[in-house]
């Protein structure tokens, strides 16, 4: 049986200090990895979960670590920082004027057909997260 499939086919840990091994392994045993970093690094890529010889549902316990973590007010600011834009744009990555410039450039038009088209679907995607308690999970306060 091959050992550190996971690891060897993880992009994130080519870039950043993400040895994802080494977190699940930390996790059996040391409730500290809550607050390690690296459990946010992770890009959920699933090429480790793909890939794990042992069938390891590897991501899946990421995220459920990374749940754990925000129930017990743990979050990356940066991961913070999406959630947030996703609260109030219905996007992640929100679009900008070089993103609408580019698309109308190619002939499409400038607002892709999401919820920054329809104000009412924003509408919508802020009160599914206001009701599931999402808003005040990710709050900083
Ligand atoms: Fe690495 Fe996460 Fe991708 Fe697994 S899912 S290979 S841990 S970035």
């Amino acid at each position: 049986m091959k050992y550190g499939v996971c690891s060897g086919s993880c992009p994130s840990g080519r870039y950043t200090s993400l040895n994802v091994r080494r977190l699940l392994r930390r996790a059996r045993r040391d409730p500290g990895v809550l607050r390690d970093d690296t459990l946010w690094m992770c890009t959920t890529c699933y090429n480790c979960q793909e890939r794990c010889p042992r069938g390891i549902n590897i991501v899946d316990a990421i995220l459920k670590l990374r749940t754990i973590a925000v129930h017990e007010g743990i979050m990356h600011d940066s991961h913070r920082k999406v959630s947030a834009l996703l609260i109030e744009h219905g996007h992640a990555v929100p679009i900008n004027e070089e993103t609408m410039k580019k698309r109308k450039d190619i002939g499409l038009e400038p607002l892709p057909p999401t919820v920054h088209s329809y104000p009412k679907a924003l509408e919508e995607v802020q009160t599914i997260l206001r009701s599931c308690g999402f808003d005040e999970l990710v709050s900083e306060d």
